[in-house]
Protein backbone atom coordinates (compact mmCIF):
# COMPACT_ATOMS: atom_id res chain seq x y z
CA UNK A 1 0.00 0.00 0.00
CA UNK A 2 1.53 3.80 -0.74
CA UNK A 3 1.91 5.95 2.06
CA UNK A 4 -0.89 8.70 2.07
CA UNK A 5 1.08 12.05 1.92
CA UNK A 6 -0.81 14.57 4.39
CA UNK A 7 -0.08 18.07 5.03
CA UNK A 8 -0.67 19.51 8.60
CA UNK A 9 -1.20 23.05 7.72
CA UNK A 10 -4.03 22.39 5.26
CA UNK A 11 -7.40 24.35 6.30
CA UNK A 12 -7.86 24.07 10.43
CA UNK A 13 -4.80 23.23 10.68
CA UNK A 14 -4.50 21.72 14.22
CA UNK A 15 -4.76 18.22 16.08
CA UNK A 16 -7.21 16.87 14.56
CA UNK A 17 -5.98 16.54 11.35
CA UNK A 18 -3.34 13.98 12.65
CA UNK A 19 -5.80 12.58 15.05
CA UNK A 20 -8.47 11.65 12.04
CA UNK A 21 -5.15 10.46 10.15
CA UNK A 22 -4.26 7.75 12.67
CA UNK A 23 -7.57 6.85 13.11
CA UNK A 24 -8.25 6.11 9.91
CA UNK A 25 -4.63 4.80 8.75
CA UNK A 26 -6.01 1.84 11.64
CA UNK A 27 -9.11 1.34 10.00
CA UNK A 28 -8.04 0.93 6.65
CA UNK A 29 -4.42 -0.07 6.83
CA UNK A 30 -3.09 2.56 5.09
CA UNK A 31 0.45 4.31 6.20
CA UNK A 32 0.48 7.78 6.23
CA UNK A 33 3.34 10.86 6.21
CA UNK A 34 2.35 14.00 7.74
CA UNK A 35 4.54 17.23 7.57
CA UNK A 36 3.55 20.61 9.51
CA UNK A 37 1.55 19.13 12.12
CA UNK A 38 -0.53 21.71 13.89
CA UNK A 39 1.12 24.06 11.58
CA UNK A 40 -1.70 26.60 11.92
CA UNK A 41 -1.48 26.77 15.86
CA UNK A 42 0.54 29.23 17.91
CA UNK A 43 2.84 26.04 19.14
CA UNK A 44 2.89 23.95 16.34
CA UNK A 45 4.06 20.40 16.26
CA UNK A 46 3.46 17.71 18.81
CA UNK A 47 2.03 18.53 22.16
CA UNK A 48 1.85 16.05 24.94
CA UNK A 49 -1.72 15.66 24.17
CA UNK A 50 -0.78 14.84 20.37
CA UNK A 51 2.17 12.67 21.13
CA UNK A 52 0.16 10.14 23.95
CA UNK A 53 -2.35 10.09 20.39
CA UNK A 54 -0.05 9.38 18.41
CA UNK A 55 1.59 6.26 20.78
CA UNK A 56 -1.72 5.14 21.93
CA UNK A 57 -2.32 4.22 18.27
CA UNK A 58 0.92 2.69 17.37
CA UNK A 59 -0.11 0.53 20.80
CA UNK A 60 -3.10 -0.32 19.61
CA UNK A 61 -2.48 -1.21 15.69
CA UNK A 62 1.27 -2.41 16.32
CA UNK A 63 2.53 0.08 14.02
CA UNK A 64 5.84 1.04 13.34
CA UNK A 65 6.43 5.21 13.67
CA UNK A 66 9.24 7.63 13.06
CA UNK A 67 9.17 11.09 14.17
CA UNK A 68 6.98 10.13 17.97
CA UNK A 69 9.26 12.69 19.68
CA UNK A 70 7.67 16.27 21.39
CA UNK A 71 7.61 19.36 19.06
CA UNK A 72 7.93 17.36 15.85
CA UNK A 73 6.30 18.87 12.99
CA UNK A 74 6.44 14.99 10.99
CA UNK A 75 5.18 11.49 11.25
CA UNK A 76 5.32 8.73 9.65
CA UNK A 77 3.23 6.13 10.91
CA UNK A 78 2.70 2.26 9.43
CA UNK A 79 0.01 0.33 11.28
CA UNK A 80 -0.20 -3.30 11.86
CA UNK A 81 -2.79 -5.35 12.90
CA UNK A 82 -5.58 -3.60 15.47
CA UNK A 83 -5.80 -5.89 18.65
CA UNK A 84 -9.02 -4.85 20.94
CA UNK A 85 -8.02 -5.62 24.69
CA UNK A 86 -7.28 -3.35 27.81
CA UNK A 87 -5.31 -0.66 27.53
CA UNK A 88 -4.56 2.55 29.53
CA UNK A 89 -2.78 5.81 28.30
CA UNK A 90 -1.72 8.77 29.95
CA UNK A 91 -1.21 12.21 28.50
CA UNK A 92 1.19 13.31 31.53
CA UNK A 93 -0.17 16.53 31.74
CA UNK A 94 -3.49 18.50 31.35
CA UNK A 95 -3.76 18.12 27.85
CA UNK A 96 -6.73 16.68 26.39
CA UNK A 97 -7.40 13.10 27.69
CA UNK A 98 -10.82 12.89 25.82
CA UNK A 99 -9.33 13.56 22.35
CA UNK A 100 -6.40 10.84 23.01
CA UNK A 101 -9.55 8.49 23.41
CA UNK A 102 -11.22 9.98 20.30
CA UNK A 103 -8.39 8.85 18.27
CA UNK A 104 -8.33 5.27 19.23
CA UNK A 105 -11.86 4.39 19.72
CA UNK A 106 -12.66 3.98 15.57
CA UNK A 107 -10.62 0.72 14.73
CA UNK A 108 -12.11 -0.58 18.19
CA UNK A 109 -15.88 -0.10 17.18
CA UNK A 110 -15.74 -2.85 14.41
CA UNK A 111 -12.70 -4.97 16.11
CA UNK A 112 -13.56 -8.38 17.31
CA UNK A 113 -13.12 -8.19 20.71
CA UNK A 114 -13.95 -5.89 23.89
CA UNK A 115 -11.61 -2.86 24.40
CA UNK A 116 -11.50 -1.26 27.86
CA UNK A 117 -9.57 1.67 27.85
CA UNK A 118 -8.03 4.07 30.87
CA UNK A 119 -7.69 7.57 29.86
CA UNK A 120 -5.64 9.84 32.30
CA UNK A 121 -4.94 13.49 31.57
CA UNK A 122 -7.36 16.46 31.28
CA UNK A 123 -11.24 15.68 31.23
CA UNK A 124 -12.29 19.25 31.13
CA UNK A 125 -10.17 21.52 28.66
CA UNK A 126 -10.75 23.93 26.69
CA UNK A 127 -10.82 23.14 22.64
CA UNK A 128 -11.50 19.93 23.35
CA UNK A 129 -14.96 17.73 24.05
CA UNK A 130 -15.17 17.89 27.92
CA UNK A 131 -15.28 14.12 29.44
CA UNK A 132 -19.55 15.20 30.15
CA UNK A 133 -19.63 15.58 26.04
CA UNK A 134 -18.23 12.51 25.47
CA UNK A 135 -20.55 10.83 27.85
CA UNK A 136 -23.88 12.39 26.92
CA UNK A 137 -23.13 13.64 23.31
CA UNK A 138 -21.02 11.94 21.05
CA UNK A 139 -20.91 8.51 23.16
CA UNK A 140 -24.67 7.74 23.11
CA UNK A 141 -25.22 9.08 18.95
CA UNK A 142 -22.19 6.91 18.49
CA UNK A 143 -24.20 3.89 19.94
CA UNK A 144 -26.21 4.54 17.47
CA UNK A 145 -23.87 3.38 14.71
CA UNK A 146 -24.13 0.07 16.77
CA UNK A 147 -21.36 -0.67 19.12
CA UNK A 148 -22.30 -0.67 23.07
CA UNK A 149 -19.93 1.92 25.13
CA UNK A 150 -19.49 2.01 29.09
CA UNK A 151 -18.41 4.98 30.76
CA UNK A 152 -16.96 5.93 34.31
CA UNK A 153 -15.24 9.02 35.62
CA UNK A 154 -12.72 8.42 38.28
CA UNK A 155 -11.14 12.11 38.33
CA UNK A 156 -11.44 15.28 36.63
CA UNK A 157 -8.63 16.88 35.34
CA UNK A 158 -8.21 20.60 34.95
CA UNK A 159 -5.95 22.78 33.27
CA UNK A 160 -3.07 23.06 34.74
CA UNK A 161 -2.80 20.23 37.39
CA UNK A 162 -4.63 17.15 34.81
CA UNK A 163 -4.49 14.09 36.69
CA UNK A 164 -8.17 13.27 35.89
CA UNK A 165 -8.60 9.48 34.60
CA UNK A 166 -11.85 8.23 33.07
CA UNK A 167 -11.88 4.85 31.25
CA UNK A 168 -14.70 3.08 28.78
CA UNK A 169 -15.60 -0.19 27.83
CA UNK A 170 -16.11 -0.84 23.75
CA UNK A 171 -18.61 -3.33 23.14
CA UNK A 172 -18.10 -3.41 19.03
CA UNK A 173 -19.82 -4.63 16.10
CA UNK A 174 -18.63 -5.92 12.92
CA UNK A 175 -19.93 -3.13 10.89
CA UNK A 176 -20.94 0.38 11.41
CA UNK A 177 -24.72 1.11 10.63
CA UNK A 178 -25.65 4.38 8.86
CA UNK A 179 -27.89 7.13 10.45
CA UNK A 180 -29.84 10.14 10.37
CA UNK A 181 -30.25 13.35 12.42
CA UNK A 182 -32.39 15.54 11.31
CA UNK A 183 -35.66 16.67 12.36
CA UNK A 184 -35.30 18.03 15.69
CA UNK A 185 -38.02 17.26 18.57
CA UNK A 186 -39.26 19.15 21.41
CA UNK A 187 -36.72 20.54 23.96
CA UNK A 188 -37.41 17.88 27.11
CA UNK A 189 -35.03 19.38 29.92
CA UNK A 190 -32.11 22.28 30.35
CA UNK A 191 -29.77 22.37 32.95
CA UNK A 192 -26.45 24.46 33.44
CA UNK A 193 -23.96 22.71 35.70
CA UNK A 194 -21.20 24.57 37.32
CA UNK A 195 -18.23 22.57 38.85
CA UNK A 196 -15.90 24.12 41.04
CA UNK A 197 -12.69 22.40 41.97
CA UNK A 198 -10.74 24.49 44.81
CA UNK A 199 -11.92 27.39 43.33
CA UNK A 200 -13.98 30.51 44.80
CA UNK A 201 -18.34 29.46 45.21
CA UNK A 202 -18.53 32.97 43.41
CA UNK A 203 -17.30 32.24 40.54
CA UNK A 204 -19.54 29.09 39.49
CA UNK A 205 -22.66 31.58 41.25
CA UNK A 206 -21.74 34.65 38.29
CA UNK A 207 -21.91 32.02 35.37
CA UNK A 208 -25.02 30.63 36.42
CA UNK A 209 -26.31 34.05 36.88
CA UNK A 210 -25.55 35.01 33.55
CA UNK A 211 -27.35 31.66 32.22
CA UNK A 212 -29.91 32.48 34.20
CA UNK A 213 -30.45 36.37 32.96
CA UNK A 214 -29.57 35.48 29.14
CA UNK A 215 -31.53 32.54 28.92
CA UNK A 216 -34.16 32.61 30.93
CA UNK A 217 -33.20 29.16 32.47
CA UNK A 218 -34.82 28.25 35.51
CA UNK A 219 -32.91 28.32 38.81
CA UNK A 220 -33.87 25.16 40.01
CA UNK A 221 -31.82 23.79 36.73
CA UNK A 222 -28.92 25.65 37.37
CA UNK A 223 -26.34 24.41 39.89
CA UNK A 224 -22.77 24.63 41.27
CA UNK A 225 -21.14 20.98 41.38
CA UNK A 226 -17.80 21.02 43.73
CA UNK A 227 -15.46 18.47 42.05
CA UNK A 228 -13.44 17.29 45.14
CA UNK A 229 -11.27 14.61 43.52
CA UNK A 230 -9.86 16.80 40.99
CA UNK A 231 -6.07 17.14 42.05
CA UNK A 232 -5.80 20.41 41.22
CA UNK A 233 -8.04 24.10 41.02
CA UNK A 234 -10.52 24.51 38.00
CA UNK A 235 -13.38 24.94 36.87
CA UNK A 236 -16.03 24.59 33.98
CA UNK A 237 -19.64 25.06 32.95
CA UNK A 238 -21.60 22.86 31.33
CA UNK A 239 -25.28 23.40 29.67
CA UNK A 240 -26.82 20.39 28.82
CA UNK A 241 -30.32 20.19 26.59
CA UNK A 242 -32.22 16.65 25.92
CA UNK A 243 -34.91 16.27 23.02
CA UNK A 244 -36.04 12.48 23.03
CA UNK A 245 -33.33 12.03 21.06
CA UNK A 246 -30.53 13.64 21.55
CA UNK A 247 -28.49 15.09 24.54
CA UNK A 248 -26.16 17.87 23.35
CA UNK A 249 -23.60 19.81 26.12
CA UNK A 250 -22.30 22.75 25.12
CA UNK A 251 -19.55 24.33 27.30
CA UNK A 252 -17.36 27.21 28.40
CA UNK A 253 -13.88 26.85 30.22
CA UNK A 254 -11.91 29.91 32.02
CA UNK A 255 -9.06 30.98 30.01
CA UNK A 256 -6.86 33.50 29.52
CA UNK A 257 -8.19 35.24 32.83
CA UNK A 258 -11.43 35.78 31.46
CA UNK A 259 -14.49 37.04 34.01
CA UNK A 260 -16.87 34.41 34.75
CA UNK A 261 -19.49 35.82 32.53
CA UNK A 262 -17.27 35.75 29.55
CA UNK A 263 -17.08 32.08 30.41
CA UNK A 264 -21.06 31.89 30.49
CA UNK A 265 -21.61 33.37 27.21
CA UNK A 266 -19.22 31.34 25.35
CA UNK A 267 -21.66 28.67 26.30
CA UNK A 268 -24.87 30.81 26.00
CA UNK A 269 -23.96 31.76 22.80
CA UNK A 270 -23.36 28.85 21.33
CA UNK A 271 -27.00 27.52 22.90
CA UNK A 272 -28.17 30.35 21.21
CA UNK A 273 -27.15 29.28 17.68
CA UNK A 274 -28.07 25.90 18.09
CA UNK A 275 -31.77 27.08 19.25
CA UNK A 276 -32.13 29.31 16.60
CA UNK A 277 -31.41 27.54 13.46
CA UNK A 278 -33.57 23.98 14.87
CA UNK A 279 -31.06 21.50 13.67
CA UNK A 280 -30.37 18.64 15.93
CA UNK A 281 -26.27 18.36 15.84
CA UNK A 282 -23.94 21.36 17.10
CA UNK A 283 -21.05 22.71 15.53
CA UNK A 284 -19.01 20.22 17.47
CA UNK A 285 -20.54 17.13 17.19
CA UNK A 286 -20.92 17.84 13.96
CA UNK A 287 -16.84 17.41 12.60
CA UNK A 288 -16.82 14.15 15.23
CA UNK A 289 -19.75 11.83 13.89
CA UNK A 290 -17.45 12.20 10.34
CA UNK A 291 -15.23 9.06 11.07
CA UNK A 292 -18.21 7.01 12.14
CA UNK A 293 -20.39 8.36 9.47
CA UNK A 294 -17.53 7.49 6.41
CA UNK A 295 -17.10 4.02 7.94
CA UNK A 296 -20.84 3.51 7.80
CA UNK A 297 -21.14 4.07 4.23
CA UNK A 298 -23.41 7.18 4.62
CA UNK A 299 -26.28 9.04 6.50
CA UNK A 300 -27.04 12.80 7.02
CA UNK A 301 -27.45 15.25 9.90
CA UNK A 302 -28.85 18.62 9.94
CA UNK A 303 -26.26 21.57 11.43
CA UNK A 304 -24.91 24.79 12.57
CA UNK A 305 -23.08 26.56 9.46
CA UNK A 306 -19.84 23.93 9.24
CA UNK A 307 -16.91 24.52 11.04
CA UNK A 308 -13.58 24.80 9.62
CA UNK A 309 -12.92 21.71 11.83
CA UNK A 310 -15.94 19.62 10.13
CA UNK A 311 -14.55 20.94 6.39
CA UNK A 312 -10.88 20.02 7.39
CA UNK A 313 -12.31 16.31 8.56
CA UNK A 314 -14.32 16.08 5.18
CA UNK A 315 -11.20 16.55 3.27
CA UNK A 316 -8.89 14.07 5.22
CA UNK A 317 -11.16 11.77 5.38
CA UNK A 318 -11.57 11.83 1.56
CA UNK A 319 -7.93 10.85 1.48
CA UNK A 320 -8.22 7.39 3.41
CA UNK A 321 -11.72 6.26 2.39
CA UNK A 322 -13.95 6.19 -1.12
CA UNK A 323 -16.74 8.90 0.24
CA UNK A 324 -18.68 11.65 -0.75
CA UNK A 325 -19.34 14.26 1.85
CA UNK A 326 -21.32 17.12 0.70
CA UNK A 327 -22.38 20.30 2.69
CA UNK A 328 -25.47 22.15 1.32
CA UNK A 329 -26.92 24.95 3.12
CA UNK A 330 -30.51 24.49 3.06
CA UNK A 331 -31.66 28.30 4.83
CA UNK A 332 -30.29 30.79 6.71
CA UNK A 333 -28.05 28.93 9.24
CA UNK A 334 -29.16 25.50 8.53
CA UNK A 335 -27.02 22.65 6.56
CA UNK A 336 -27.59 19.58 5.50
CA UNK A 337 -24.37 17.03 5.36
CA UNK A 338 -24.78 13.87 3.60
CA UNK A 339 -22.14 10.91 3.84
CA UNK A 340 -22.07 8.68 1.28
CA UNK A 341 -20.13 5.81 -0.03
CA UNK A 342 -19.04 1.93 0.96
CA UNK A 343 -19.16 0.85 4.27
CA UNK A 344 -15.79 0.04 5.27
CA UNK A 345 -15.32 -3.77 5.97
CA UNK A 346 -12.17 -5.29 8.24
CA UNK A 347 -10.02 -6.52 5.49
CA UNK A 348 -8.73 -8.86 8.03
CA UNK A 349 -6.27 -6.94 10.01
CA UNK A 350 -8.17 -7.04 13.65
CA UNK A 351 -7.58 -10.39 15.84
CA UNK A 352 -8.39 -10.80 18.96
CA UNK A 353 -5.77 -10.91 22.18
CA UNK A 354 -4.86 -9.17 25.30
CA UNK A 355 -3.54 -6.02 25.61
CA UNK A 356 -0.93 -4.14 26.56
CA UNK A 357 -1.59 -2.09 29.48
CA UNK A 358 0.95 1.48 29.04
P1 LIG B 1 -8.16 20.52 17.24
O1 LIG B 1 -8.43 21.98 17.54
O2 LIG B 1 -7.79 20.34 15.81
O3 LIG B 1 -7.25 19.88 18.21
O4 LIG B 1 -9.61 19.76 17.41
C1 LIG B 1 -10.41 19.97 18.55
C2 LIG B 1 -11.58 18.99 18.61
O5 LIG B 1 -12.28 19.24 19.84
C3 LIG B 1 -12.64 19.11 17.50
O6 LIG B 1 -13.19 17.84 17.22
C4 LIG B 1 -13.71 19.99 18.16
O7 LIG B 1 -15.02 19.81 17.65
C5 LIG B 1 -13.65 19.48 19.59
N1 LIG B 1 -14.14 20.50 20.55
C6 LIG B 1 -13.62 21.73 20.79
N2 LIG B 1 -14.34 22.38 21.71
C7 LIG B 1 -15.37 21.57 22.06
C8 LIG B 1 -16.48 21.68 22.95
N3 LIG B 1 -16.65 22.77 23.68
N4 LIG B 1 -17.35 20.63 23.02
C9 LIG B 1 -17.17 19.52 22.29
N5 LIG B 1 -16.13 19.34 21.43
C10 LIG B 1 -15.25 20.36 21.30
Amino acid sequence: MSTILIDGSEGEGGGQILRTALSLSMVTGQPFRMEKIRARRPKPGLKRQHLTAVEAAVTVSRAIVEGAFLESTSVEFLPGKVIPGTYAFDVGSAGSATLVLQTVLPPLLTSNGISRLTVMGGTHNPAAPPYDFLLKTFGPQLERFGPRLEWHLERPGFFPAGGGRFSVTIFPVPQLAPVEWLARSPIRSRMARALISRTPESIARRQLAAVQQRLAWSPDGCLVEPVPAARGPGQALLLEISTDEITTVFSGFPDRGRSPEDVAIEAIESVERWMESDVMVDEHLADQLLIPMALAGGGRFRTTEPSSHTRTNASIIRRFLEVDIGFAEESSGTWLVTVSGKPHQDAGTAESGPGNAT
